[in-house]
């Protein structure tokens, strides 16, 4: 199918860009990666108005960590340049993991991290990882800059908070307090697909106490899954045997699956308990390691 009729826009500078999204008319959208965006409109599940394109913009396509350890991705940064990128395999454990599950090489050489996060699908990879991180998205328009955290960004599934006006310029992922480990784990049906069960883990550990948790799932319910008790279970303590079992426990009754076509609700489930389970032993007791691989 062929999108609606609409008109295309290609600013050169953010302030332009953000004119255009405020006066644009009443249904006016973002176009980055277009590997969401433009499938919709052909579908037709979408139709704006107009387009303005960001992929002219100078200065967007970049991350970088700052002194302290604070990471920064910019809304031209592509899946592929996190699945290459020297600097996750360093020092980001659970988005090293997840880089590589995302689509396929053809979605990953155009599509963005930010761009994933805006779309807000509950099967997209990168909203866990991020709510496990921590991160928070920084959006920029008429009136200003804000930080979004990422728990408050997205509302429900193809639903984020951000203004008509406002473009998502940045994704940040706080600097760890200690040593930072984790893994993401995705069952897919075939390599390249949508998850059926994805799990993010985060942890940071500081004289073999776990001093921060975050865990999120991906495709379990209707939006992005975060998963505070099963967190919850882990922090101020040792990782050990036990907080990973109850923190799998407390991750799978988080999850809200549905029987369908890929699986039964409780498979879905089982599969969260066992991911949490895989990632978390594959860390103990590492601070470095991490989980890079497709679940059969
Ligand atoms: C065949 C296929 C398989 C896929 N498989 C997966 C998968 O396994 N896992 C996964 O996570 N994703 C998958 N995707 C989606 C892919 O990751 C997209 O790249 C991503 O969801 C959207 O990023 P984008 O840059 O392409 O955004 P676009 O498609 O350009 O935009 C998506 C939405 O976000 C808005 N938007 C984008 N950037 C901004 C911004 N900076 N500020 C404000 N709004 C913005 C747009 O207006 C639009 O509403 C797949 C896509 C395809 C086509």
């Amino acid at each position: 199918m062929f999108p609606a009729r609409f008109r295309y826009e290609a600013p050169h500078s953010l302030e332009e860009a953000i004119g255009l999204l405020r006066d644009g008319g009443d249904y006016v959208k973002v176009l980055a990666g277009g590997q969401s965006l433009v499938p919709m409109m052909k579908l037709r599940f979408a139709s704006p108005d107009m387009l303005g394109d960001i992929n002219g913009l100078p200065g967007l396509a970049y991350h970088r960590a700052d002194p302290d350890g604070t990471l920064r991705i910019g809304a031209l940064c592509r899946h592929s340049d996190l699945e290459r990128s020297e600097l996750l395999q360093g020092t980001q454990p659970t988005m090293a993991a997840a880089a590589p599950l995302v689509a396929d090489p053809l979605v990953r050489n155009r599509g963005t991290l930010v761009g994933s996060l805006c779309h807000a699908d509950p099967q997209g990879d990168w909203a866990s990882v991020m709510l496990a991180l921590g991160g928070s998205v920084i959006a920029q328009g008429s009136n200003g800059r804000r930080a979004i955290p990422l728990a408050d960004f997205v509302t429900g599934p193809f639903q984020n908070v951000l203004e008509h006006d406002e473009i998502a310029v940045e994704a940040v992922v706080p600097a760890a307090k200690g040593a930072r480990a984790g893994g993401y784990l995705k069952l897919e049906r075939r390599v390249g697909d949508f998850a059926t069960v994805g799990t993010a883990v985060a942890i940071e550990t500081s004289g073999g106490t776990v001093t921060r948790a975050g865990i999120a799932l991906t495709g379990v319910g209707g939006s992005t899954i975060g998963c505070p008790e099963a967190a919850a279970a882990l922090t101020g303590k040792p990782l050990s045997a036990q907080t990973i079992a109850e923190a799998a426990e407390l991750a799978a009754a988080a999850a809200q699956p549905r029987t369908d076509h890929r699986g039964s609700a409780e498979y879905k489930r089982q599969m969260v308990r066992v991911f949490v389970k895989r990632i978390l032993g594959g860390n103990l007791p590492s601070t470095t390691g991490q989980t890079a691989e497709r679940a059969a």
